[in-house]
């Protein structure tokens, strides 16, 4: 039985215009675990439950009048003859990844030509099923891309409670327990089992079914073992072609398979996901642990680990694949929901505010396959990545090679979905900070909540509740690793400053009886703070923002598709090799408005001045900035003024500096305040 669980228009209540209107948003409440499973965290609310405002809002528009609106109609894997729409083209894993963002886009920005564009595939799978239970294109039986079309039917069924889909999910299952013992797992599919049991789960949850249980363990015994691979780490430097065997088309050897970025990225929630099943203390922290390692040999200061397309080791010249950079956020918010850990919730913020939008256009129309925190030039040239073309840092259509161009969409309407959560307690958790609203209904009072804000540019953050009476819920509020300190302001009362002592686990909690109008305001200062990494090298931050130096750069079309799509390569036309003083009382930030491209390299919302000089000893090679000399570091050239701006909006970049010897302004011997992030 589901719990809370029908479309309900609530008989209100009509308090003001505002809650007549929001009311029929509110359209499910969540559904916790069912026993035996472990219970989660926090339990993420339906799709449809929060939409985007403000600089949010405007990313997720320019989103849709981007590749995500147009895609099929000139890049065929995803076009009408798509074996996921009953046709004879491409009928793997891109029509799934591509509807796993279309369809949360569609249903967040309420859209009616997107919705029915995603509604035409959904329509497709339900309706094509086989008699024995398969579901998907007839012209191949691999397990992989039905376990992306799988995590579609979920989102989809939370959004419009569609009665088809949970039979058609329920004859599946039963189809892929009597099968898999005749044709197990196999390579991508066997690597990437965890998204499959996420969605057993998801079906359990809702029917009590307890072979979806037997299921979910006969997936974990023929996958891959993720958490064994970081018990025992033993991928702890850059791989090659050679260390990993690979031949030309060819499916990757086994160690390629354990040391591919997109993989790694998936498995960050094997732990967290198997630990519902099993209970096991080991389980609930192995992803710190996973974490930590990539973190130590692979990780880069734009939050993620390298992997282009294998682990690289933590240069900031080497790249990282953009599937794995939205697979990670997924991950992320699945591994949150489920353990709580407010480090999960600063990481996903981490990739979300940089990694993501500096390997995305401003426009949308193009994208990286892989993205360097050093980044001097975007050109068809050979790099030194571990196994990728000469094409992967173009910005394009499909540079390199076209899963990102398919896989790309969902990473912020899956964003926007994990904002808020609900709590065991009855209450609602802000997991990460954006501009939006949240709909939903705690202890059966229909509830909204508008957060307005310019974060994560800015450090306040109003919240403005809507409640149709009186109504006792505790609001969780995340207080960032990075917050020296955190101040909350309930409607006229004076702001106080939250004690270390109030904050459990990351968050501040506020408990009282809301009524319709109470305003929040929280405020987390944003100080300029350093931290550091390969070779000793500096990287600035200011709340959730990494800065890099962007260089002027010019772009120049390689190839034109269709309307705004193209191939582009920049090319730099000032000098990116500097060493920084280090001293952060020098660092200076300046605010300016948030344009209507939140991530624009001419209207950054956010600037930091710091002061270095030239270093004619570093110097480009294989074609992006050469070895980093190890800090601290001489220059005789002269002292000039650097503004950094965040990495997101700077397409050409250098993020990770060496420090000068000279001794800082701040005066000499002083102790320079530094966080490292690991
Ligand atoms: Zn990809």
């Amino acid at each position: 039985m589901r719990l809370l669980g029908s479309l309900l228009i609530l008989p209100l209540l009509v308090v003001n215009g505002r809650l007549a209107a929001q009311v029929s948003k509110a359209a499910k409440g969540v559904v916790p675990n069912r026993a035996p499973l472990q219970a989660n965290a926090y339990n993420p609310l339906p799709l449809g439950s929060i939409e985007p405002r403000g600089w949010l809002r405007n990313q997720l528009e320019i989103q849709a009048a981007g590749l995500t609106g147009h895609l099929g109609e000139f890049w065929s894997d995803v076009g009408p003859n798509s074996g996921w729409l009953g046709g004879t083209g491409e009928a793997w894993e891109r029509g799934p990844y591509y509807l796993d963002g279309l369809l949360p886009l569609a249903y967040e920005l309420n859209d009616p030509a997107l919705i029915r564009k995603a509604k035409q595939w959904v329509d497709w799978t339900l309706t094509h099923q086989q008699a024995d239970g398969e579901i998907g294109p007839a012209s191949n039986d691999d397990w992989w891309p039905r376990m992306v079309m799988l995590k579609v039917l979920t989102q989809y069924e939370e959004v419009t409670g569609d009665a088809r889909v949970i039979p058609v999910m329920q004859k599946y299952f039963a189809y892929e327990l009597r099968e898999l013992p005749n044709r197990p797992l196999r390579d991508w599919g066997k690597y990437r089992w965890q998204d499959n049991v996420y969605s057993v789960l998801w079906l359990y949850n809702r029917t009590g079914d307890n072979s979806l249980l037997g299921l979910a363990k006969l997936l974990h015994s023929q996958g891959y073992d993720w958490e064994a691979q970081f018990a025992n780490f033993k991928y702890t430097s850059k791989e090659t072609r050679e260390k990993l065997g690979l031949e030309p088309h060819q499916l990757p050897s086994e160690a390629a398979m354990q040391t591919h970025g997109v993989n790694n990225a998936m498995a960050l929630k094997v732990a967290p996901v198997w630990w519902l099943v099993s209970g096991e203390l080991p389980d609930r922290s192995g992803l710190a642990h996973q974490l930590a390692m990539l973190d130590k040999y692979h990780g880069l200061p734009n939050g993620m680990f390298s992997g282009d397309e294998h682990f690289a080791g933590r240069d900031p010249s080497q790249g990282i694949e953009l599937c794995a950079v939205v697979e990670t956020m997924f991950s992320l918010e699945q591994a949150f929901a489920i353990l709580g850990d407010s480090h999960l919730a600063d990481r996903l913020e981490k990739v979300t505010f940089n990694a993501l939008p500096g390997t995305l256009s401003n426009d949308m129309w193009s994208h990286q396959y892989d993205q360097q925190p050093n980044q001097i030039a975007c050109t068809r040239a050979p790099r030194p990545w571990s196994t990728n073309g000469p094409d992967s840092n173009l910005f394009g259509l499909e540079p390199n090679f076209g899963c990102c161009t398919a896989n790309l969409h969902q990473g912020w309407p899956k964003f926007v979905s994990a904002l808020w959560m609900a709590t065991p307690g009855g209450g609602l958790v802000a997991t990460a900070y954006a501009p939006n609203e949240v709909h939903t209904r705690l202890n059966g009072q229909y509830i909204s909540i508008e957060e307005e804000t310019q974060y994560p540019f800015r450090g306040e953050v109003r919240l403005k509740v809507h409640a149709s009476g009186k109504s006792g819920f505790p609001l969780l509020l995340r207080v960032p690793a990075w917050a020296s300190s955190a101040s909350v302001q309930v409607n006229q009362t004076p702001p106080s400053v939250v004690k270390q002592a109030n904050i459990r686990n990351g968050f501040y909690s506020l408990r009282r009886d809301w009524k319709d109008g109470d305003t929040v305001l929280v405020s987390f200062p944003m100080r300029p703070r350093t931290s550091h990494w390969y070779h000793d090298s500096i990287v600035f931050e200011s709340g959730p923002v990494v800065f890099s130096l962007p260089l002027n750069g010019k772009w120049s079309e390689l190839k034109s598709y269709a309307e705004k799509s193209a191939d582009w390569q920049i090319t730099p036309t000032a000098p990116w090799n500097f060493g920084v003083e280090v001293g952060e009382c020098d660092a200076t930030i300046r605010e300016e408005p948030v344009g209507a491209v939140p991530f624009d390299v001419q209207h950054p919302a956010v600037s930091m001045e710091i002061k270095g000089r030239r270093l004619p000893q570093w110097k480009d090679e294989d074609n992006s900035a050469g070895p980093l000399p190890l800090s601290p570091v001489m220059s005789k050239e002269p002292l000039q003024s650097l503004r950094l701006i965040p990495y997101g909006s700077a397409k050409l970049r250098v993020t990770a500096f060496p420090f000068l010897s000279d001794p800082s302004r701040c005066g000499a011997n002083k102790e320079v305040a530094v966080s490292s992030d690991r």
